[in-house]
């Protein structure tokens, strides 16, 4: 097969796992940044060319899309679900999945636990929005945050009430969440490949740290999850429409429940700490299920 890898840096840990693995099964890949990829649009002829060359022969694409570049990305990568492409992960899976808010949404409708979780723009009452998730202690959080700043434990009403007040003034969408105090510090990330959680890692924060996040001094090791666990994770990527998908979940007393799903999981973390070869999983469900034409959307949202 001839896949592409849609990825804005060959050096990435994730991109040459990526590309090893493809190599090794016999394929021939190339990686492409998407920013640099220049289309016609046209109905009759439908085209991506890049550095001066038309992109031509591909069976299968995979997406490896920064959260930065979304919106550029993912239309390049819906150009070639039209021209017929498979990807690995569609468009509009991607796109619905970034959206923290629509996400959460779509998961809460198909009864999928998550922890109590409010959101808001510029409340006028904070006082109130406290109360309706069920008032302190809460974590309160920067939509637009990632690699957990912008994350804020707030244990007392006045804390909370002090950290909603300065997100409003930044003209920021927050999210204000039930703190579930027995995850202690640590959740789960679940790597969903089709509909087997193929792989699963602990991150543990250090000592005094309710963030689990590697960027903040995190350590992780592979964990045994619960059934419940494994079908909150598959369930979560399919109501997406994910293929691939990280799906971070926080265990509590009343079972899992899913705080996010990633639709570009890092390699890293999760093949250290597993010794798993997950990136030979992700050609291996490229070569089942790739066939021209194949997408569910064809980039119709
Ligand atoms: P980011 O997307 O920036 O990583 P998260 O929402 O994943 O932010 O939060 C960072 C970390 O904080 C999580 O990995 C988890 O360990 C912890 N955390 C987040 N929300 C909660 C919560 N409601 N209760 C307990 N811990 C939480």
């Amino acid at each position: 097969m001839k896949i592409a890898i849609l990825s804005r840096n060959t050096k990435l840990y994730s991109t040459q796992r990526l590309v090893e693995s493809a190599k090794k099964r016999g394929h021939e890949v190339q990686v492409i940044d998407p920013l640099r990829c220049y289309m016609n649009i046209t109905s009759h002829s439908p085209s991506i060319h890049y550095k001066g060359v038309e992109l031509e022969g591909f069976d299968a694409v995979i997406p490896r899309i920064g959260a930065s570049v979304t919106f550029y990305a993912t239309a390049v990568l819906r150009q070639f679900e039209v021209m017929g492409v498979y990807p690995l992960n569609e468009s509009v899976a991607i796109s619905r999945s970034r959206d923290k808010l629509r996400s959460l949404q779509l998961l809460a409708r198909e009864g999928i636990g998550l922890p109590i979780t409010g959101f808001a723009h510029a409340p006028d009452d904070t006082k109130d929005l406290i109360k309706m998730v069920g008032g302190t202690p809460l974590v309160v959080k920067l939509l637009e945050g990632t690699q957990g700043i912008g994350v804020v434990l707030t244990e007392t009403q006045k804390a909370a009430e002090s950290v909603v007040q300065a997100f409003r003034n930044l003209d920021a969408h927050i999210l204000v969440q039930e703190f579930i105090r027995e995850a202690a510090g640590a959740d789960i990330r679940c790597f969903v490949i089709g509909q087997r959680v193929v792989a699963a890692i602990m991150r543990q924060g250090p000592e005094g740290e309710f963030r689990s996040n590697l960027h903040r001094g995190g350590a992780a090791h592979s964990v045994r999850i619960t059934p419940q666990e494994r079908t909150a994770a598959t369930r979560a990527a399919h109501i997406l429409g994910l293929n691939v998908a990280g799906v971070d979940i926080l265990r509590s007393k009343h079972g899992p429940l899913v705080m996010e799903v990633n639709s570009s999981p890092g390699l890293g973390g999760v093949e250290a700490a597993t010794q798993k070869d997950i990136a030979g999983a992700m050609i291996a469900f490229v070569e089942k299920h790739a066939e021209p034409g194949k997408t569910r959307t064809r980039g119709k949202g």
